[in-house]
């Protein structure tokens, strides 16, 4: 048995799995490819890789984008990028990412089904919080993806991905679970990986919130 197999059934026994259902369930992928988005969003990277509006762009090894399926129906959205992400110049590939990867898989779906990327580009020195003055200038990136995207559903991890991306000071602990809307699109406020990792506990109620995502793109 792989390292990564064993490490998924791991991750599904602490979400509260007691069997599996080896026939597997029908993968709920992206749209069929449209003109336009992969385009655009590459036409929007050559103008995002070149952002200096705010400080991290002087301490940033690079900008990291965004990765996934342009005509994604899911999108995720975390914080900000961190070491291994601001080397690697691709979102959540650090250890918080290699569990959003996982959480992925057992939603029956691969990162390249998905949207993943941060409501700021540039890694904040020392994995630090994000300044509000930072967000702010980041914030159109991100608003511009999701605009280009067009998911059915974004899920927001943690809360500096919710407050930043809606512009409102939602607490975590009153919203989690609960379906909010942004411009229409159906929003799932969830924990961020990296506290998962400090608090496995909490898996269960990430992998609830996972089950009405999964229940809503199958709608
Ligand atoms: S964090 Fe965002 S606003 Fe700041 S320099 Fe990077 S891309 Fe530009």
């Amino acid at each position: 048995m792989t390292e990564d197999l064993l490490r998924e059934l791991e991750l599904l026994r602490e979400f509260g799995f007691t069997h599996l259902d080896i026939h597997g369930t029908p993968a709920l992928a992206g749209r069929p490819a449209e003109a336009g988005a992969p385009d655009l969003l590459d036409e929007f990277r050559q103008i995002v890789i070149a952002c200096e509006k705010c400080r991290l762009s002087k301490s940033r090894t690079q900008v990291v984008y965004g990765v996934g399926n342009p005509n994604a129906d899911l999108m995720f959205v975390g914080e900000a990028p961190g070491r291994d992400e601001d080397i690697q110049g691709e979102p959540f590939v650090g250890r918080a990412g290699q569990l959003l990867t996982d959480i992925i898989k057992a939603m029956h779906l691969t990162r390249d089904d998905v949207y993943i990327a941060n409501v700021v580009k540039c890694r904040p020195p020392e994995n630090r919080n994000p300044e509000q003055d930072e967000l702010d200038a980041c914030r159109p990136h991100i608003r511009r993806q999701v605009e280009i995207i067009q998911p059915r559903v974004i899920v927001t991890l943690g809360r500096f991905a919710l407050q930043s991306l809606t512009e409102k000071a939602f607490a975590i602990s009153d919203v989690r679970g609960k379906w909010l809307d942004y411009n229409g699109i159906r929003l799932m406020p969830t924990y961020h990986p990296a506290y998962l990792l400090r608090t496995p506990s909490a898996k269960k109620e990430v992998w609830e919130d996972m089950k009405k995502v999964m229940a809503e793109l199958e709608r």
